[in-house]
C-alpha cells in the first residue's frame, strides 16, 4: 500500500519546507508509525553537518505510535533510534555501536520531522522501545539525547565520587546534570556566557557560574558541550590532574585544535570524544524516564511541524529555548 506523508525538508539554514513524500511499503519486519513528537537537536543547527545531508528530512528524537507491524500491537507508543548496528560484529560485541558498519547505512524513512515515518528492520528489531507511559510525551521526548549523556558519562568512567564539571548549560549539558544528580554525584557545576540559562540551571537546582566565576572549579570529569576551541579549552583548564574532559560536540572538519598538550601531560588529562549513542543507552535512558528523572523539565517550546523554521531559529539563538519540541 502507497502512504504519503507530510514533513519537513531541510533544504538550507532558512529554507525548510514542509512537502508532501510518498512513503515506501514497510518491509516484513519492520515498522510503519506514526510520529507524536520530534525533539530538535543542538546538531541540526550545525550548517556543515547538515550542508552534506541537505535536502533531507531531520529529526531523531522521536516518540511515536506504531501504525503496523509485526509481533507489536497497533497503539504501541515507542521510542525509536535513527540509526541500528548489527549486534554480532566485533565492534557490536565491545559496545562501540556508533562504529557498526551497519550504523550509518540504517535510517528512518524520511526522518523524525514526519507525520509518518518508515521504520526498517534492522532498526526495528534492536533500537525501539516499546513504552510503558507512565511518563508523559514531553519526558520520553529526551530519551535519544538522555542515551547520548549516559554514553558520555559512562566512556569518561563518571563515577558518583567524582566532582563533575558541565560547560555549556543548553539541553544536553542540563541532560548531564540530572544524570549526575541522580547518580548522587559529589558536586556538579555548570557554566556557561549566558545568564537566562544560568537562571534556567540554578532552578533545576544547579551551581550554574559563569566563567569568571567558575574560573577556580575542578572537575575529574568535565564534559564540553559546545563545539568551539574556546570552549574546549577551558574543558581542559578546569580539569582536576588525572581528569577526563569529554569532548561531546564536533568542530567544523577543516578545524583544529593546539590543545595545551604541556598541561595534558604533566596533569595526565584523557580526552575522551563521545558520539551518539548506542542501543544499550538508548534502553538506560528509557529506564531511566520511567524511573522518574524529570527530563520534561527541560521542555521550554512546543511547535506544530509547519512552525519548524522557527524551531530551529529559537534553537540557533541557544538563548531561553532549551529543547523545542515539534508536536505532531
Ligand atoms: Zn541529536
Ligand atoms: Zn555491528
Amino acid at each position: 500500500m502507497i502512504s504519503r506523508t507530510k514533513c519537513a525538508v531541510y533544504y538550507a539554514p532558512n529554507d525548510i519546507r514542509i512537502e508532501e513524500r510518498e512513503l515506501p511499503a514497510r518491509e516484513p519486519g519492520g515498522l510503519l508509525v506514526e510520529t507524536v513528537a520530534c525533539g530538535l537537536c543542538t546538531g541540526e543547527v550545525m550548517d556543515w553537518y547538515m550542508a552534506k545531508k541537505a535536502p533531507f528530512t531531520p529529526g531523531h528524537e522521536i516518540v511515536a505510535r506504531v501504525i503496523e507491524g509485526d509481533g507489536i500491537a497497533p497503539g504501541t507508543l515507542i521510542a525509536l533510534h535513527h540509526h541500528a548496528a548489527c549486534g554480532q560484529c566485533p565492534t557490536c560485541l565491545r559496545g562501540d555501536d556508533v562504529h557498526c558498519g551497519q550504523w550509518r547505512s540504517s535510517r528512518l524513512n524520511p526522518g523524525g520531522l514526519s507525520e509518518r515515518v518508515v521504520v526498517p528492520p534492522e532498526i526495528a528489531t534492536s533500537d525501539v522501545v516499546a513504552l510503558s507511559g507512565n511518563r508523559t510525551v514531553e519526558s520520553y521526548v529526551l530519551t535519544e539525547p538522555l542515551a547520548c549523556a549516559i554514553k558520555s558519562l559512562r566512556r569518561a568512567r563518571f563515577e558518583a565520587s567524582d566532582r563533575l564539571v558541565i560547560v555549556g548549560l543548553g539541553a544536553m549539558g542540563l541532560l548531564h546534570a540530572l544524570v549526575a544528580q541522580r547518580m548522587g554525584a559529589r558536586s556538579i557545576a555548570g557554566i556557561d556566557l549566558n545568564p537566562v540559562r544560568l537562571a534556567f540551571a540554578r532552578d533545576l537546582g544547579l551551581a550554574a557560574l559563569d566563567p569568571t566565576e567558575g574560573s577556580d572549579v575542578n572537575g575529574d570529569v568535565v564534559v564540553v558541550c559546545p563545539g568551539s576551541q574556546s570552549a574546549l579549552d577551558l574543558g581542559v583548564s578546569l580539569s582536576a590532574p588525572g581528569g577526563r574532559v569529554v569532548v561531546f560536540t564536533p568542530l567544523p572538519p577543516d578545524d583544529r585544535w593546539p590543545v595545551d598538550a604541556h598541561k595534558v601531560y604533566f596533569d595526565e588529562i584523557s580526552l575522551i570524544p563521545s558520539y551518539s549513542a548506542g542501543a544499550a543507552e538508548f534502553v538506560e535512558a528509557v529506564r531511566m524516564i520511567e524511573a522518574g528523572l524529570p527530563t520534561e523539565r527541560l521542555v521550554t517550546h512546543r511547535l506544530a511541524l509547519d512552525e519548524v523554521q522557527r524551531g530551529y531559529d529559537l534553537v540557533r539563538e541557544a538563548n531561553e529555548a532549551i529543547k523545542v519540541v515539534i508536536e505532531l
